[in-house]
């Protein structure tokens, strides 16, 4: 699949160092924004600024620095909000205009935009990486030379391990990969990069990979804030 006729914008918000992504189709210029956090007017004037309309939201997973403004974007636009059916039964999240998905589901928007729901859990059960044409948005799943912590509630490092197997071995290499995190020595890479250069990549075993991963850290520990869905 070629990437003519899409685009991909990306920006920070917040004390986390959050990547937010406008992710949309040119000809229509509408566009969907995955993981809504921190700040709604910013995400809207973004928008603005590119000259497009939001029309759907795509949550990558349900935590609180990637989901915390889904409600106050919906209070501006009446738009459909998506996560993969996994992701809702862990973390019991709830907003407007849920739409409940399955791996492999796949969302068009506008002409040429055809996105992908993959299931990647690890970082929590029902995480999502989204497919767009040549390019990947893998939210707390893999960063640029990193990947999400295994050790909060629903998350699981020997899951993690298969997830990011799959993902480097089932995508081509040239694929782009947009983080959930601005963690990294640059702000976009591709798997061959993460291939070469990503530590968690370079474990042979998965008990490697478990005890980097987990090494000082202490399993189904708490997310400061605890979510309070409505
Ligand atoms: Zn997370």
């Amino acid at each position: 699949m070629s990437d003519e006729g899409i685009f991909v914008h990306q920006f920070e918000l917040g004390p986390w160092d959050n990547f937010i992504y406008l992710v949309g189709d040119k000809a229509t210029r509408t566009c969907a924004v995955v993981d809504p956090a921190w700040d709604a007017d910013f995400i809207l004037k973004e928008a603005e600024a590119l000259g497009v309309d939001i029309t759907h939201v795509l949550c990558t997973h349900s935590h609180f620095d990637h989901v915390n403004r889904v409600d106050a974007l919906l209070d501006k636009r009446d738009i459909p909000v998506h996560m993969l059916g996994e992701e809702i039964d862990f973390s019991g999240f709830r907003s407007e205009n849920l739409e409940r998905h399955r791996p492999g589901d796949l969302l068009h928007i506008g002409k040429h935009l055809e996105i992908t729901f993959m299931h990647t859990p690890g970082h929590t059960p029902g995480s999502t990486t989204y497919r767009i044409a040549d390019a990947v948005v893998t939210g707390d799943t893999m960063f640029v030379q990193g990947c999400g912590r295994c050790d909060f509630v629903g998350g699981d490092p020997e899951v993690m391990f298969g997830t990011l197997k799959g993902l480097v071995e089932s995508l081509p290499r040239d694929t782009r990969m947009y983080p959930g995190h601005n963690y990294g020595p640059v702000t976009v890479s591709t798997l061959d990069e993460e291939l070469a250069e990503n530590p968690y990549l370079q474990h042979a075993t998965v008990a490697d990979f478990v005890a980097h991963r987990m090494e000082g850290k202490t399993p189904g520990a708490h997310l400061p804030p605890p979510p309070d869905w409505p």
